[in-house]
């Protein structure tokens, strides 16, 4: 019964995705022989297609690991590159390019590597096995080959004939079998001849009796002895290549039997030799399945010790908390809508108000910078002030039409500044930052391809609503265009609140001019530079080229500052004299307007800001509330593959180990499981053959 091979080659291709575990070694039939010994020829019949790198130079450099998957019932015939992801290969030129092109990828100066290359091969024409080819030994290095490559090849084969691997050692007939590098390579490890089967290859060559007596050598006797092929592949013709495309076995096949029957005498059923591809065959599927049944125990044994080391890795690092790649990623999406749950709840109107109005508070600061506190003061306040005539500041004549147009172009440019783009930009962008800061809180934020979906979605849902929002609030704002109407309570407010954003330009203006003392080294220096300015200025001084090389014994920079500074003070000035004016009895009064524009425009952009917001709730806000997290599910939730599920979960170094132990210890049980039901299997083989 050959089932155990089968199940082995599935457990092992298992434990391959284990990883990591060298010591999860199941027994594989090793191919060493001199090259042209003929190893490729016999590998390919076994296989039935040519499929090996061919060439004058050396070309296999890597070991190959062949496993053949018996496929009863199915027609096709293909290969698989399963760490190239390369599958279902059904040319198998194509597999031959690739193997040569993945040798060829191996360095002249590392000569050979010992990093193997996975093949597997599905038919219904190969028996089940798992075969390593290896490169094949050199007697005499070659004119452009590395001078280490002999020993180089053979520290490689070395490595692959220990235990439990079975040796296959490939020898021409037409060399004497003392000098065959394979049988003495082999004689090294497993002198007894125990583990070795000997393949005399080109048995055509020599003389039937010669022949014969190699296939029954005495001087290293094998216990699962020698077999004789004949594999030369009959020569391609034209275009019709017969190794692709007919099955090379067949042929080989009918050409060994034709050779062999023709020496009844040295090889015919009375000599009792094994001759030919199809006995070599039976002989590597019965002699694995033999190798592979007497290593279940200490492979069983491997991988228990292995489970072992899993399992307490698990408990010790990962407190037996049981984790999935998509369970990981609900769990961070449920917290993560959570934590967006609660930001709607904080983020409403008044937020966006007050976004808002910060935003018009800057703008009314530039239009008051433009139209008024660039005029001598004194025109609007008809008088320097004196400090104890600070009650009575706004002076200037109330039906002076020159006033009254400032307040209404000023206002005017206010209401035309583009209140819908600017609102909009200001709430989305307020938008995108705190779901930024949201990410950066969750677990997302070690998840760059999760970052991503998640600032791809806002930035898809508020895009989507960016420019009807904006029209929309350019429109609801449009009758201020023409007029804002201002009552009492608006006035009231407006002057409260504009004060304290005069208090706050005053704080900065200071701050800066603190700022630009440091910078020159000190406020002495800085009042020296400002004096200087003031003075150039007055026209007490002239200043050569405006200054560009310094001047009054200042460089060039220190002037700038100067100037700088200068301006900075004579702001805080007018802003002084202004909150002055705001806080003093004629700016209580809504009447008294055109002296105290600040309170009037502070006044219209609150109105502005209320009534944008308001189609900002309809429009904007309430979309994105409900659309966001439906957005995510659909980036994030069940639309992804698994793959993708698992790529994502592993970007985060610590749910990726904590995902590897879990799988490796799954794999794991799951081998062992196996493992026990075939040792059951054989267990009850041996009964049966034991009664029977
Ligand atoms: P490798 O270098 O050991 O892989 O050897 P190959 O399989 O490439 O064979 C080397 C050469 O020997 C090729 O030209 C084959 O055609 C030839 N050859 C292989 N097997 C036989 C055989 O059984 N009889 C004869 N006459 N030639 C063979």
């Amino acid at each position: 019964m050959m089932v155990l091979t089968k199940k082995m080659i599935e457990i092992r291709s298992i434990l391959q995705k284990v990883g990591q575990s060298s010591t999860l070694t199941l027994p594989s039939i090793v191919v060493i022989g001199s090259q042209s010994s003929g190893k490729s020829s016999v590998l390919e019949a076994i296989v039935g297609h040519e499929f090996l790198p061919k060439g004058s130079n050396m070309v296999t450099r890597r070991p190959i690991e062949l496993t053949l998957v018996n496929t009863p019932g199915s027609r096709e015939e293909y290969g698989e590159f399963p760490d190239l992801g390369l599958r279902r290969i059904t040319d198998f030129s194509s597999i031959q390019r690739t193997l040569t092109e993945l040798n060829l990828a191996v360095p002249d100066s590392e000569c050979v590597s010992d990093d193997p290359i996975h093949l597997t091969v599905y038919s219904p024409n190969v028996p089940d096995l798992s075969l390593i080819d290896l490169p094949g030994y050199i007697q005499v290095v070659g004119q452009n080959q590395p001078l280490q490559l002999k020993q180089k090849i053979i520290e490689l084969c070395d490595k692959y004939i220990q235990p439990p691997n079975v040796i296959l050692a490939i020898s021409a007939a037409d060399v004497d079998l003392a000098n065959s590098t394979a049988l003495r390579a082999s004689r090294r490890v497993d002198p007894r001849g125990e583990r070795t089967i000997g393949v005399i290859t080109k048995m055509d060559l020599v003389d039937p009796r010669r022949g014969a007596a190699m296939l029954n050598d005495k001087q290293y006797p094998l216990r699962l002895g020698y077999v004789g092929v004949v594999s030369k592949a009959p020569q391609s013709q034209g275009l019709f290549k017969i190794g692709t495309q007919t099955n090379l076995l067949s042929t080989i096949v009918k050409q060994e039997n034709a050779f062999f029957s023709s020496h009844p005498l040295e090889y015919g059923p009375e000599a009792g030799l094994d001759v030919g591809t199809t006995t070599l065959r039976k002989k590597l599927m019965h002699v694995l399945e033999q190798t592979m049944s007497s290593s279940l125990q200490s492979t069983s044994d491997a991988i228990k010790q292995e489970l072992e080391e899993a399992t307490y890795e698990f408990k010790v690092q990962y407190n037996d908390r049981p984790l999935s790649a998509e369970s990981y990623l609900a769990e961070s999406l449920d917290a993560f809508k959570h934590s967006f749950k609660q930001f709607t709840e904080g983020f409403g109107r008044p937020q966006m108000h007050e976004l808002l109005k910060g935003e018009l508070d800057q703008k009314v600061l530039d239009l008051l910078a433009a139209r008024y506190w660039n005029k001598p003061i004194e025109d609007l306040t008809a008088a320097k002030p004196e400090p104890d005539s600070i009650a009575d500041l706004p002076r200037s004549d109330p039906d002076s039409l020159y006033w009254r147009r400032q307040l209404d172009a000023s206002t005017s440019a206010l209401t035309k500044l583009g209140v819908g783009r600017l609102a909009t930009t200001v709430v989305a962008s307020s938008i995108q930052a705190q779901i930024d800061r949201l990410v950066s809180q969750s677990s997302f934020s070690s998840h760059p391809f999760a970052r991503e979906a998640i600032m791809e979605a806002t930035s898809t849902i508020l895009n989507e609503r960016y420019y009807s929002t904006s029209d929309q609030v350019e429109n609801c704002i449009k009758p201020f265009k023409f007029e804002v109407d201002i009552d009492e309570r608006e006035w009231a407010h407006g002057r409260e609140h504009v004060q304290g954003v005069l208090k706050k330009e005053l704080k900065d203006c200071e701050s800066a001019l603190t700022g630009l003392e440091n910078t020159v080294g000190g406020r002495r220096k800085l009042k020296e530079v400002m004096a200087f300015v003031d003075k150039a200025r007055k026209g007490d001084i002239v200043i050569e080229g405006d200054g560009r090389s310094g001047a009054g014994g200042f460089s060039a920079a220190l002037l700038s500052r100067g100037r700088e500074a200068v301006f900075l003070r004579d702001r805080a000035d007018i802003i002084k004299m202004r909150l002055m004016a705001v806080k003093s009895k004629q700016c209580a009064n809504l009447k008294n307007k055109y002296y105290c524009p600040e309170v009037f425009l502070d006044a219209a952009a609150s109105k502005l800001a209320s009534t944008a917001v308001l189609f900002l709730n309809v429009e904007l806000l309430s979309e994105f509330y409900y659309n966001f997290p439906r957005e995510l599910d659909l980036r994030l939730g069940r639309h992804l593959s698994e793959a993708e599920v698992e790529r994502f979960a592993k970007e985060d170094p610590k749910i990726r180990h904590h995902l590897e132990v879990i799988r490796r210890k799954e794999l794991l049980e799951l081998v062992l499981d196996k493992m026990e039901s075939l040792r059951q299997l054989e267990g009850k083989e041996r009964d049966r053959r034991g009664i029977g």
